[in-house]
């Protein structure tokens, strides 16, 4: 198990000296990209998963993508076939919420419409047994007023993972304002399970990570409308000038320009500033359908190999 901690993080064991109640069981709403990610590490942490979609067509995919991605790490020496084998038996997929009545945690990793959500915590919560606790992954919602909407707003929590999950370290840990303390032990020790490292932040808009990131990202969009730059000579110069992995513009492409352009959104109605202002050139390419990688055109064309800029 990793022990890694960062400087935001209270030992598992804080202020109750209780060992937190341990997560036997995970269910995991939502089977996209990060749904599926979510359950591949829960379960090759050893534990028995239950993946929903309302998309049944959804779940063989999800499946097929984990055991594409657990090939990899098969490949990599990460794991052994014998690993990969015990965790993919471990997922069971299914578009009925009474599969999570055994679960203690559910995450709820949905599209990132507040509708959604409150709609999917309305249907799920019956199912639950009184101790299940319910994280969403979020990236910028209010985890306060998520749970607000629960059963069990002390039991509601922000998990917040990175893209993809299976190789990213770091899990964002969001209390809402009712968020009790067992949860939120509970949380810190299932991501330990995870072997992750966790960043503990506020309950503001999009919390420390993207708060951080998009504006940045943002701001590249600026440096592109107002002609600073070219696309490939921004992020030549934040690759090498900054020691980026990525520029920001690829980075962009790859999270995908509509979640940027929400996450700025959040931001600008959230704090009510104008440093927060989204681009118009972003608004203008997620009105054009250019979304980046997944609909194959955002700041490059990935239809050509390697992947030309667009400006
Ligand atoms: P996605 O579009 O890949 O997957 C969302 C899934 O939710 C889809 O399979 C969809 O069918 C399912 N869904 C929609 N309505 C549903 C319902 N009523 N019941 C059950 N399932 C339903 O999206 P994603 O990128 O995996 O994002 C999911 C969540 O994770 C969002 O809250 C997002 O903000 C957050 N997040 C995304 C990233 C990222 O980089 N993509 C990173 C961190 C967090």
């Amino acid at each position: 198990m990793d022990a890694d901690v960062d400087d935001g993080v209270l030992p598992l064991t804080a202020n109750t000296g209780l060992a937190p109640f341990a997560i036997e069981k995970v269910g995991v709403v939502g089977a996209g990209q990060m749904g599926n990610g979510i359950a591949h590490v829960c379960a090759l942490a050893g534990l028995p998963v239950v993946l929903l979609d309302a998309r049944a067509e959804a779940l063989p995919a999800a499946k097929a993508t984990m055991a594409r991605n657990m090939d990899r790490q098969v490949a990599r020496e990460l794991i052994s076939e014998a690993e990969r084998d015990a965790a993919l038996a471990r997922v069971l997929t299914s578009t009925d919420y009474a599969s999570f009545e055994n679960c203690d945690m559910v995450i709820e990793a949905a599209t990132e419409k507040e509708a959604v959500k409150l709609a999917i915590y309305r249907t799920l919560t019956p199912h639950l047994k009184p101790s299940c606790m319910l994280a969403s992954n979020t990236s910028s919602i209010s985890i306060t007023r998520l749970g607000a909407s629960t059963d069990r707003p002390e039991k509601f929590i922000g998990m917040h993972f990175m893209n993809p999950v299976p190789v990213m370290k770091l899990v964002e840990i969001i209390r809402g304002i009712a968020t009790d303390e067992a949860t939120f032990q509970a949380t810190q020790a299932l991501a330990a399970k995870l072997s992750k490292t966790t960043s503990v932040s506020e309950d503001f808009p999009a919390f420390i990570v993207n708060r951080i990131l998009v504006p940045m990202i943002n701001e590249a969009v600026y440096a592109l409308y107002e002609g600073v730059g070219s696309v490939a000579a921004i992020d030549t110069a934040m690759k090498l000038g900054a020691n980026h992995p990525m520029g920001p513009l690829e980075l962009a492409d790859f999270i995908g320009l509509d979640t940027c352009l929400s996450i700025m959104q959040v931001l600008y109605e959230g704090l009510s500033d104008s440093k927060y202002r989204p681009c118009p050139l972003l608004v203008k390419y997620v009105e054009a359908g250019w979304l980046g990688r997944k609909t194959r055109r955002g700041f490059y064309d990935y239809t050509q190999t390697p992947p030309r800029p667009t400006r």
